[in-house]
């Protein structure tokens, strides 16, 4: 009988551990509510503590008892199938959270950034950009003519087009870099510690790989598009800047009027914002 007791006891108390770990684990994955999840390691424990001193108890002093043995190992499998039941929880919260953060900061249809996440990530790099002094380089994309790959091919091409393209920006653009859909066939990319010669080496590489790509195919037809960019450059210190929500705007403003000075200019080309 006492060895009975004394193998529930080692399941009962092999059952805790893996509760225990499991809730270190939980603890450890979800630091910001650690106030309320570390009490739930911390009872583990102390209730293993109780029962490793009837163990011991029942090892040395011959002091067992069935019904508590038996008591201990149905609450320590009550436990363990409560802490898995909260790990599950806890993965499948923490894989949806994952999956909204992804949707909200990506354009659905292109998976470029949403206009939301590149803004925000330009007031970061422009923060940061007050410190270091680099300049950051603000460039506007518009697909030229695109309303006629619509009416000529459908909506749906259109589409396939849009996706093409931004997958092409996003292979030719360092991991710093960002690019978001600004609007319906206008993109914005983001380039740091970028000055205005070298944005203009990436911009016009990007118009002469965007014109060359084929991107999309109807009935053996290749179809290709052309691009106009707008390129202004933010360079920290050079004038009194106000906040960098404001001076995002006024960079991405001036981008814009330069891409639209190369639509006015015969489209196909990258023009610079100058004063
Ligand atoms: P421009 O060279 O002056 O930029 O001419 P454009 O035809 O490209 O510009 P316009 O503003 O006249 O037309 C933009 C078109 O983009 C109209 C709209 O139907 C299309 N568009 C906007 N969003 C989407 C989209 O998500 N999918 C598709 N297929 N088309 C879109
Ligand atoms: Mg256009
Ligand atoms: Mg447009």
């Amino acid at each position: 009988m006492k060895y009975f007791v004394i193998s529930l006891y080692i399941a009962a108390i092999c059952i805790q551990i893996y509760s225990i770990i499991s809730s270190f684990w939980i603890l450890k994955k979800f630091k910001a509510f650690a106030f309320g999840i570390m009490f739930m390691p911390l009872g583990l424990l102390v209730i293993l503590g109780d029962k490793l001193y009837y163990l011991l108890d029942c090892c040395i002093r011959n002091n067992f008892s069935l019904t508590n043995a038996s008591f201990y190992l149905s609450i320590s499998v009550c436990l363990w199938l409560g802490v898995v039941g909260l790990q599950r929880l806890f993965i499948t919260l923490d894989e949806q959270r994952e999956k909204l953060e992804k949707i909200s900061k990506h354009d659905h249809l292109t998976g470029a950034l949403s206009r939301l996440e590149i803004e925000s990530q330009i007031i970061q790099e422009i923060k940061k950009s007050d410190r270091t002094k680099h300049p950051i380089a603000f460039v506007m994309l518009d697909i030229d003519h695109f309303k006629r790959v619509n009416d000529t091919f459908g909506h749906p091409v259109g589409d396939q087009v849009l996706k093409k393209l931004s997958l092409y920006c996003m292979s030719q653009l360092r991991s710093i870099d960002a690019f978001g859909r600004i609007g319906g066939e206008e993109f914005l990319i983001m380039l740091p510690e970028t000055n205005q010669k070298d944005a203009l080496v990436v911009a016009e590489r990007i118009r002469q790989g965007v014109s060359d790509l084929v991107c999309a195919q109807v009935q053996d037809q290749n179809i290709t598009i052309q691009i106009s960019l707008g390129i202004a450059i933010y360079q920290p210190g050079g004038e009194r800047e106000g906040l960098a929500h404001e001076i995002m705007k006024k960079y991405s403003r001036r981008a814009d009027l330069a891409m639209y000075q190369a639509k006015q200019a015969g489209r196909n080309q990258t023009k610079c914002w100058h004063e």
